[in-house]
């Protein structure tokens, strides 16, 4: 019987109390794994059996040493990392300010760095394989204005996926990004206030624009990025590694 079933495996979510983070969490659940929440931002969500909170910086390297000790020493081992946590500045490519651009590659492409080579190494040691799935974007296979570092930490993302998926295809170890369209969160949010401020549009109308150009007729919620995330977890994955899976609502077919 074909079923999604993580049952004992053990899941590193980062990025993981609100958003697509959140949606990825609840689907892991539901499938039986057991998940230890990272994330920066403080949470009151209650620590049950099948699930542990870390309050770290994925963008510190120490803090990235000790969320991996921490989960090691709470549940046991670690067979799925998701790469979740990210960040977005906007601004005009030539007025993009020093501070915002270092910010955006420190959490959406060093925090990917980090985490990879942390639990890549407890995988290796484990010698069981395991699954990684970073969560890229579409801004890693297109150019969008008014997103230059966002666009160039979400090319990061995609061009270590492969080169790490090269490099531990021999311990089993399937690396693959999943690249959203536009998912309702609290990012999407915030972008369509600042990219309207600077396109002199109301967020609304952005919204609008959002919906109409999607073939699918709406724009994604979390839990349309989480199901593809859980395929790429699950053992119904295991011959495919280096990949940027879209997931738009087929926003790129043109
Ligand atoms: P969100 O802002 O709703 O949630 C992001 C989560 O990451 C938050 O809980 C936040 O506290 C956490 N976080 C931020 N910086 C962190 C850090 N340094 N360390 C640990 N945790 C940190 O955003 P979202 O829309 O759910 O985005 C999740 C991922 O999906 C991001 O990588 C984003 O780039 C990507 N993405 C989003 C969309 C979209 O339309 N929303 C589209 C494509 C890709």
């Amino acid at each position: 019987m074909y079923t999604m079933d993580l049952t004992d495996k053990v899941a590193i979510v980062t990025g993981g109390a609100h958003g697509i983070g959140k949606g990825i969490v609840d689907a892991f659940l539901d499938c039986g794994a057991k998940v230890a929440v990272v994330d920066m931002a403080e949470t009151h969500d209650e620590t049950t059996v099948n699930t542990f909170h870390v309050q770290a910086d994925v963008s510190n390297p120490e803090q990235v040493t000790e969320v991996v000790d921490s989960v090691i020493e709470h549940f046991g081992r670690v067979d799925i990392l998701v790469n979740n946590a990210g960040i977005s500045t906007m601004d005009y490519f030539v007025d993009i300010k020093e501070q915002d651009w270092d910010k955006t590659i420190d959490v959406n492409a060093k925090g990917v760095y980090l985490c990879m080579q942390a639990v890549a190494k407890q995988l290796q040691a484990q010698g069981q394989g395991g699954k990684i799935i970073n969560i890229a974007s579409q801004a890693g296979k297109n150019g969008y204005q008014l997103m230059g570092s966002y666009v160039a930490s979400k090319h990061a993302v995609l061009g270590m996926t492969k080169v790490a998926a090269l490099e531990l295809a021999k311990d089993k170890i399937n690396v693959n990004a999943v690249c959203p369209g536009i998912v309702e969160t609290t990012m999407k949010q915030s972008e369509r206030v600042i990219g309207g401020n600077l396109r002199g549009l109301q967020a609304e109308d952005i919204k609008h624009e959002d919906n109409s150009q999607v073939p699918l007729g709406r724009t994604a919620v979390p839990a349309d990025i989480a199901n593809v995330v859980v395929f790429l977890a699950s053992t119904y994955s295991d011959y495919m590694t280096g990949q940027g899976i879209n997931v738009t609502g087929g926003m790129t077919m043109n």
